[in-house]
């Protein structure tokens, strides 16, 4: 692959210095190591250069440079990807978008914002809730990840049960195409009939169509009041099957998380658990949001009498910010936790709400047809359960060869019951040979054709999404 791109010699490497300066380059051995992983298992390419632009304009000169020479560019938020897309495998240049980290403008008449995207999204947040705005998008990566990741990987997390991912906050983007052009989708307008919606292909296109540079976002009065309540249940699959009947039932919680009793036992190695969640088979965590105290109570109780019917125990119920925070921690710090186990390899599976249950045992299937351990953890309430398949002591080879198996028979199994092959960490690098079985030949054409359109080098972020051939 690195074939097909000219390596970065030393004037290419003056050049990059003349448009970046001191600062915004890098070609140390520390940062060259750094820049090649992100958070996906134990991956590992280093780039030959890091680029660090402080503006757009800089972003728009290094892709002239890299167009002109044929240089391979990878664009980089935070690095906390799941799926590689920010793994640098074909050398080259790392472009990290992370010194774009100016908020332009709040607007709370307007409920929109403008911010580079290099802004961390939990900044971001705070930042628009001092004037009692709300941005819902929120990964668990949040106080991490920056806005540019998560445009490019449509991303979600617990409220976009409720609220929906990343796309539907993007109103209009800023980005730089692979020729260095500087062009600006979308309008500040809650509607936009005008043309293609370049804006919603963007969003998601995971680096490889774009470099986005800042996006223009929509937000939302901040709800007055939230509750969480965190349920027990005696086995996975009845959180599961309990989670459909609570939307059926028209709760319309703000986020709805499932926890199995592995995922706690993790956690409880890495932090001390809550007195209720300690040797639970399985928990449901359901926040729910409003204006009134009192009506968010009475809903808790009348979500805790249709669960009781299916078999869950006595929830804990918390109002007060501290208490909820103390059992969102739990379900944060699952990610952190299983790290801390094993290498392991996620599958960010998702069905249909209604067939999480039967995906729950399908997980548990695949794990277990080639002995693998298996933890299962996510957001339930958009059907989407991140399954992580856990190396253990096994060595590297048969790690390899039983992990690729179980993936494939649990995708087999998750696009059978009408899902697909990641609900929020993208394709990537991890996860593109998997490509075809979600998506039929005629499609996969087009999407080779629209990357075409915008990178007819294909030197943007090369090697990802599309399956090698
Ligand atoms: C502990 C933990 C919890 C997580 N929880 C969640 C969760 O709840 N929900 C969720 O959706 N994800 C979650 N993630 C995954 C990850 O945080 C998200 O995918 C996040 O959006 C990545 O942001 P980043 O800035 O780190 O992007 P990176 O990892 O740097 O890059 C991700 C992708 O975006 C591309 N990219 C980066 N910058 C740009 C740009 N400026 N223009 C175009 N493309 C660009 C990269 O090329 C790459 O393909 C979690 C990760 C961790 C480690």
């Amino acid at each position: 692959m690195t074939s097909t791109f000219h390596p970065i010699d030393p004037a290419a490497l003056e050049r990059l210095h003349a448009i970046l300066g001191e600062e915004g380059l890098r070609t140390d051995e520390p940062a060259r190591q750094r820049y090649g992983r992100d958070e996906t298992e134990d991956l590992h390419f280093p780039p030959q250069a890091v680029a660090l632009p402080a503006t757009p304009d800089q972003v728009a000169a290094v892709m002239r440079l890299a167009s002109e020479l044929r240089l391979a560019v990878t664009p980089r938020g935070a690095g906390t990807g799941l799926s590689g897309g920010a793994l640098p495998v074909a050398g080259g240049i790392c472009l990290s978008v992370e010194r774009l980290d100016k908020i332009r403008w709040i607007d709370r008449r307007d409920l929109s914002c403008e911010a580079e995207a290099g802004v961390i999204t939990g900044h971001l947040q705070r930042q628009v809730e001092e004037q009692g705005l709300f941005y819902p998008p929120d990964p668990a990566s949040g106080d991490t990840c920056l806005l540019a990741g998560n445009l490019a990987e449509d991303s979600a997390g617990p409220h976009s049960c409720k609220y929906g991912t990343t796309r539907r906050y993007v109103l209009s983007l800023e980005a730089v195409l692979p020729s260095g052009e500087l062009i600006r989708t979308g309008a500040r307008t809650r509607k936009d009939a005008t043309g293609y919606n370049l804006t919603q292909l963007l969003v998601g296109s995971e680096g490889t169509l774009a470099i986005i540079t800042a996006a223009t976002l929509r937000l939302l009065p901040k709800p007055a009041t939230t509750l969480v309540l965190v349920i027990p249940f005696p086995a996975l699959d009845a959180a599961a099957a309990a989670v459909e009947e609570i939307f059926l039932a028209g709760f319309d919680p703000a986020t709805c998380e499932l926890m199995e009793a592995e995922a706690l036992r993790a956690v409880g190695e890495v932090m001390v658990l809550p007195p209720g969640l300690v040797d639970q088979e399985a928990m449901l965590l359901v926040e729910l949001d409003g204006e009134v105290a009192d009506e968010l109570l009475e809903r808790a109780a009348a979500i805790a009498d249709l669960v009781e019917s299916l078999g869950a125990g006595e929830p804990l119920v918390a109002q007060d910010a501290a208490e909820q925070r103390r059992l969102w921690e739990v379900r944060s710090k699952i990610g952190e936790a299983v790290k801390h186990r094993s290498v392991y390899k996620e599958a960010d599976t998702v069905v249909p709400r209604k067939a999480l249950a039967d995906l729950v045992r399908a997980a548990r299937r695949a794990a277990a047809d080639h002995g693998l351990t298996a933890i299962c953890y996510g957001h339930a309430g958009d059907g989407n359960l991140h399954v992580n398949l856990l190396r253990g002591e096994l060595p590297l080879e048969e790690w390899a060869s039983r992990r690729d198996a179980a993936e494939e028979q649990l995708f087999r199994a998750v696009i059978d019951l009408g899902g697909t092959l990641s609900g929020e960490h993208g394709i990537g690098w991890s996860q593109k040979q998997l490509l075809p079985l979600a998506i039929d030949p005629p499609t996969l054409a087009l999407m080779r054709q629209v990357k075409k359109a915008f990178d007819p080098l294909g030197i943007l972020n090369p090697g990802k999404i599309f399956p090698d051939s």
